[in-house]
């Protein structure tokens, strides 16, 4: 399977890509050589995810202390660096990947989910992350992670990056549009491999942040459409 940056996902659909049942967010060398996150700006979302810079740069961040019985508060404590035992957390082996980019070595490759709304998820594309550090939020240190959108190749780590055709859809757009065209595509109806779709591309000088310019389309009109513009 091939999935592509826009593409809409199920749960199922999204473990079958990444070959494991992705049971938390932050999923650092999941297999082999890039790293997996799953993100939410929704209302009520546990994080605060937030998308910067007109689409380009994701600030992910970091994840609680886990729960246990009788324990401290998640919310009220500070995000662990390490585990009980010592190991570095998901926070700590992103935040050492993050460090070792800023000390001259090529940035961690992340695929990057986004969870729109219940059982609907979106591809967001490959991301490099580029720096991480910590901030203090209610009285509590969280982990902030700086991830740039990229069209790097993550099987042939091509470097080709091509920024200017690359911007992420807000996720308040992603669902404007996801209930307007009532979760299907817009030229057939089918609800099946839907993608959401710039009606003029970024590279034409079409926006990603109204969804006046993007539409649903599944993967057959969504290939039409791109062989009408090349
Ligand atoms: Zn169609």
């Amino acid at each position: 399977m091939v999935i592509s940056r826009g593409e809409v996902v199920s749960y199922l659909s999204m473990c079958a890509e990444e070959g494991v049942n992705l049971q938390r967010g932050m999923n650092y060398r999941l297999r082999g050589d890039y790293s997996v996150l799953l993100m939410s700006i929704r209302k009520g979302a546990p994080y605060a995810d937030r998308i910067e810079d007109d689409g380009t740069v994701l600030i992910y961040e970091g994840h609680d202390l886990q729960s246990t019985k009788g324990g401290p508060n998640p919310k009220t404590n500070n995000q662990p660096m390490t585990n009980p035992a010592g190991g570095l957390t998901q926070n700590g082996l992103f935040y050492q990947a993050a460090i070792r980019f800023r000390n001259g070595h090529p940035p961690e490759l992340v695929r990057v989910y986004e969870k729109i709304r219940a059982g609907v998820w979106v591809y967001n594309g490959v991301f490099k992350l580029e720096d991480a550090w910590l901030e203090n939020s209610n009285s509590r240190r969280v982990f902030k992670f700086k991830l740039t959108v990229t069209d790097e190749d993550l099987a042939s780590g091509d470097s080709d990056t091509d920024i200017e055709h690359t911007r992420l859809i807000p996720s308040g757009v992603k669902l404007e549009v996801w209930k307007r065209d009532n979760g299907q595509c817009v030229r057939c109806g089918s609800r099946d491999n839907l993608h959401f779709d710039h009606i003029i591309p970024y590279s034409r000088g079409g926006s990603s942040l109204v969804a006046e310019n993007i539409q649903l389309l599944c993967a057959r009109h969504n290939l039409q459409k791109r062989d009408r513009i090349e």
